[in-house]
């Protein structure tokens, strides 16, 4: 019998211990640990703070839905882990475990640049419940004493979308209320050009977004590098202070604390190394996925830049890790596989979205290049998006990772989830430690392209 502990319950974490419960035999038991009682549909997030939708309708409490269904449920903060006796701490708990699997997500670093919020400082972020909690208290009072408005990212954040979808959902609603002719909206980026969204090439994405900003009347400042914040104001590196009533700026994403404390782990900000199958190169007993993973950013911007890790890539890793640990096991006798990280993403901006479909999301390693790369703008975006967030909590409710029906539908779509690893990737895995040139399918690693175009 093998234990395996899962550590995070969110977009990765639950999906991928259903995953596991149904693959292995219950003679395996599987262990889900979270330091948050609810799974919560981040996507949603700043639709909690523009008051759109409340926190609870995109929350589902983990306990029940894994209590009739052979996994073990741990609520508490996992604070220490020894990957050489295969033990971690959660709360006043020590387990051990045969194989562990990280689906920690992000932490934010908020201490990136000075001022930064919304805990120590005076802007608000989207990037978790809580914070959305209080985007979205500070929103209610901002309808009633408007000002100027500023939303984007500030340098190494990763996760551009969300910022678009703030500065493009607070115009829809400000429009809405009547308020719009006392906000100006202004938004500030470290992408190289509006539409990169850390990866670049994504099709005519720029072109989309800029015409979306012309349109809407929002101002846009790329490479834009926030160096502080006081009060009232948000400073770039150019000089130039913006002021500020109401501010949303995602900050940089890091990996969990208890990651980074472990020697020969992660990366310097704690993102953990993989190889093709999602292993670590160190700590075989260990596989990782989501945002807690290291994955290099394809070209070298002028103001850094991560990469992001959607719901689909997180979803895609969790499933080849579920099918390589009962590979493992010796409960499947299949070839490995590795997540293809092609994705279908969509951002929705009120009275209209952009659906971004990127195959893979990172070019490919030799030729720079994507198979397949689209983006496309229309009011159904908005209305898929909904239907997607009521799908996949109707998924989590049910124990389901990723049914047969979704894969056929992505199917449909030319979209595939997980492939065989190459011959190259093979021996790759069978090479112990990280070597140089370890790292998951599509991304690069320390190969930056100089420069960055704006197609
Ligand atoms: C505002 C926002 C909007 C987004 N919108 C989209 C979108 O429209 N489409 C899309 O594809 N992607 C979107 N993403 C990205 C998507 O949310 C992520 O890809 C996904 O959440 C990653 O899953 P994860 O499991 O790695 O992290 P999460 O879903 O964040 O889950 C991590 C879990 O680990 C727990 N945890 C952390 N540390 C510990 C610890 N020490 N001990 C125990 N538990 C711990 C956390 O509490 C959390 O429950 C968005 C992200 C953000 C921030």
């Amino acid at each position: 019998m093998a234990h395996i502990a899962i550590v995070g319950g969110g977009i990765g974490g639950l999906p991928t211990a259903y995953e596991l419960r149904h693959l292995l035999p219950r003679e395996h038991k599987i262990t889900l640990i979270s330091d948050r009682s609810k799974f919560t549909f981040i996507p949603s997030l700043p639709w909690v703070a523009f008051d759109m939708t409340p926190l609870e309708n995109v929350q589902l409490e983990i306990e029940p839905l894994l209590k009739w269904r052979g996994i073990d449920w741990v609520d508490g903060r996992v604070t220490h882990l020894d990957p050489e006796a295969k033990t971690l701490v959660a709360g006043d708990r020590t387990l051990n475990y045969d194989y562990l699997v990280i689906a920690t997500g992000a932490s934010l670093n908020t201490d990136a640049v000075p001022g930064l919020g919304p805990d120590k400082g005076y802007t608000h972020s989207v990037c978790n419940p809580h914070h959305a909690e209080m985007a979205r208290e500070a929103w209610l009072e901002f309808e009633a004493n408007p000002g100027p408005l500023v939303v984007g990212a500030v340098p190494g954040a990763s996760c551009m979308g969300p910022a678009y979808e703030f500065a493009l959902l607070a115009d829809h609603v400000l429009r809405k209320r009547g308020l719009r002719d006392r906000v100006p909206i202004t938004f500030v980026s470290p992408e190289p050009y509006a539409g990169h969204l850390g990866i670049g090439g994504m099709a005519n994405s720029g072109k989309l977004v800029t015409q979306l900003f012309e349109m809407k009347q929002i101002d846009w400042i790329e490479n834009a590098a926030v160096t502080e914040i006081t009060p009232d104001e948000i400073c770039l590196a150019d000089g130039r202070r913006l002021p500020f009533k109401y501010s949303m700026l995602l900050p940089p994403f890091l990996g969990a604390k208890f990651l980074r404390d472990v020697p020969g782990l992660t990366d310097a900000k704690g993102f953990v190394p993989v190889k093709p199958t999602y292993r670590h190169p160190d700590f075989p007993s260990i596989y990782s996925l989501g945002i807690a993973i290291q994955l290099a950013p394809p070209e070298k911007t002028p103001v850094p830049l991560g990469v992001p890790k959607t719901g689909q890539m997180t979803e895609s890793m969790g499933m080849a890790v579920a099918h390589n640990i009962a590979r493992d096991l010796g409960v499947i006798q299949s070839d490995p596989v590795k997540p293809t990280l092609e994705a279908i993403c969509m951002a929705d901006f009120g009275d209209t979205g952009i659906i971004f479909i990127a195959q893979p999301v990172l070019p490919e390693l030799e030729s720079g290049t994507r198979r397949r790369a689209i983006a496309k703008r229309g009011i159904w975006v908005s209305w898929i998006k909904t239907a997607f967030e009521r799908f996949f909590m109707a998924k989590m409710q049910n124990g389901l990772g990723i049914p047969w029906f979704e894969k056929l539908g992505l199917g449909m779509l030319g979209i595939r989830l997980v492939e065989p690893l190459s011959e190259a990737e093979r021996l790759e895995e069978m090479t112990h430690g990280s070597g140089s040139g370890s790292r998951p399918s599509g991304s690069r690693v320390g190969v930056a392209r100089e420069s960055v175009q704006n197609p």
